[in-house]
């Protein structure tokens, strides 16, 4: 007997035809005394057209985020009311729960909530009584009963936290690749598919914009000790497991994967004074919003060493409340102006193996180099290299720099 939690993401959901082939798969591989969570997103594009809908009406609608929260929470009980239905249609009893009455306990950041622990107490019941359990992917509530959302890609993270506190074998993630690959495949027709990839690595690719995996899922899966399998919802391939220690002897390469993000948009806030508590001042206040700060430089100027330049990225969600932010911060102390793109992107490179390797960096710039891409802001980490590029040349920059690190006969 096993506890197994598999997760389906939109595109897996996107018809009837496909939650019935969904359900059908489900029923396939489940042993006769296997207990069975299956976390399903909305289906297709439901959560972008409701973002949609609310623009239409409202513009800039994440100005109302708990409403966001009401209406983009709607899209998962769609999918897990029709799943529910047809694994019963097919002969097996089944139920839907929210998040909220799957035990997802989240903090009050609308929007972007964050899952502060699960209860699944209502889930283990139902699986005691011969149900599958079907539960709403991207969504939770906080202590006062409000539903809130995960963020994008949120699903992911649901399923991972259900495994963990559920103490499942494994959490399956279905999705419309066979695995995670070195790049995202359809950037990248040349990338390659890794048998498994440690929880370190893939969390760095997810955080600098590998969408495969919302990075809180795989931060999850470590906590927990769950192994992640990544799987294609379409095929029998074996896919990709994420886990804390690789085990299998792969083809060592010192970069693991190449990660792309164009849900990125650069901040400058020029000519402050130099002096201290400056950065406190301007990054308390967007923390105080929940604004989610990546790359920061701060740079003097050789002309006026009594100022300096303050830039940093900020996913463009964030943008409108960060502007408004810069406005007040504006009125109570001086700086010269500000500078706001939000046509760049971000590109990384990702892998263990560069720690005490010189000159991965120099590679990574002499590809960009060669493709005549401009680098904006570099940053680094202990286990990956970042660099923003205007956005209109991310395709060209992530398969020069692939092609740099996986050339296509390493010898
Ligand atoms: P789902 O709806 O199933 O959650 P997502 O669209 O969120 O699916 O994630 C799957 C997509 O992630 C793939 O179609 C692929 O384009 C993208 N992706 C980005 N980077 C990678 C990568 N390194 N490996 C595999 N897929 C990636
Ligand atoms: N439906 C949500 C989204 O599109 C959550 C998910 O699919 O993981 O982001
Ligand atoms: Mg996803």
């Amino acid at each position: 007997m096993a506890l197994i939690v598999k997760k389906f993401g939109g595109s897996s959901v996107a018809t009837p035809e496909k939650i019935m082939a969904v359900a059908q798969r489900v029923l396939r591989e489940k042993g006769p005394e296997d207990k069975m969570v299956v976390v399903v997103s909305a289906m297709g594009d439901t959560t972008d057209n409701l973002i949609t809908l609310a623009n239409t009406l409202v513009g800039q609608p994440y100005t109302y985020a708990r409403e966001m929260d009401m209406l983009l929470s709607t899209g998962e009980q769609v999918t897990i009311a029709l799943l529910a239905m047809t694994f019963s249609k097919l002969g097996h009893p089944a139920i839907s729960l929210t998040g909220s009455q799957a035990g997802i306990k989240t903090n009050s950041a609308y929007t972007k909530g964050r899952i502060n622990n699960v209860n699944p107490v209502r889930v283990l019941e139902q699986l005691d009584q011969g149900n599958i359990v079907v539960v709403a992917g991207f969504q939770g509530s906080n202590d006062a009963g409000d539903i809130l959302t995960l963020g994008r890609g949120g699903s992911d993270t649901s399923a991972v936290a259900l495994a963990g506190a559920l103490k499942a074998d494994v959490c399956e993630i279905f999705t419309d690749v066979d695995g995670i690959y070195s790049a995202d495949p359809r950037i990248v027709p040349d990338a390659r598919r890794m048998k498994e990839i440690t929880c370190d690595e893939m969390l760095e690719m997810a955080r600098l914009g590998a969408g495969v995996m919302q990075p809180r899922s795989v931060e999850m899966g470590k906590h927990y000790g769950i192994p992640i399998h990544v799987r294609s919802t379409f095929t029998q391939d074996m896919g990709t497991f994420i886990r804390e220690v690789c085990t299998m002897e792969e083809k060592e390469f010192i970069i693991k994967g190449v990660a792309h993000d164009t849900n990125v948009a650069k901040i400058g806030i020029l000519g402050v004074p130099n002096r201290p508590g400056i950065a406190f001042k301007i990054f308390s206040a967007l923390a105080k919003a929940n604004i989610d700060v990546d790359m920061i430089v701060q740079s003097i100027r050789n002309t006026d060493k009594d100022i300096i330049d303050m830039i940093f990225t900020i996913a463009q969600p964030d943008l409108p409340q960060t502007k408004k932010i810069i406005e007040e911060l504006g009125e109570e102390m001086d700086f010269l102006g500000t500078l706001i793109d939000n046509q760049v992107a971000k590109v990384s490179i990702v892998g263990a193996g560069m720690l005490g390797s010189p000159g991965i960096a120099a590679n990574m710039f002499g590809a960009l180099s060669d493709a005549e891409v401009n680098i904006e802001v570099i940053s680094t980490s202990e286990i990956s290299i970042s660099c923003i590029i205007q956005a209109d040349r991310v395709k060209e920059a992530v398969n020069a720099i692939h092609a740099r690190f996986f050339p296509k006969n390493p010898e």
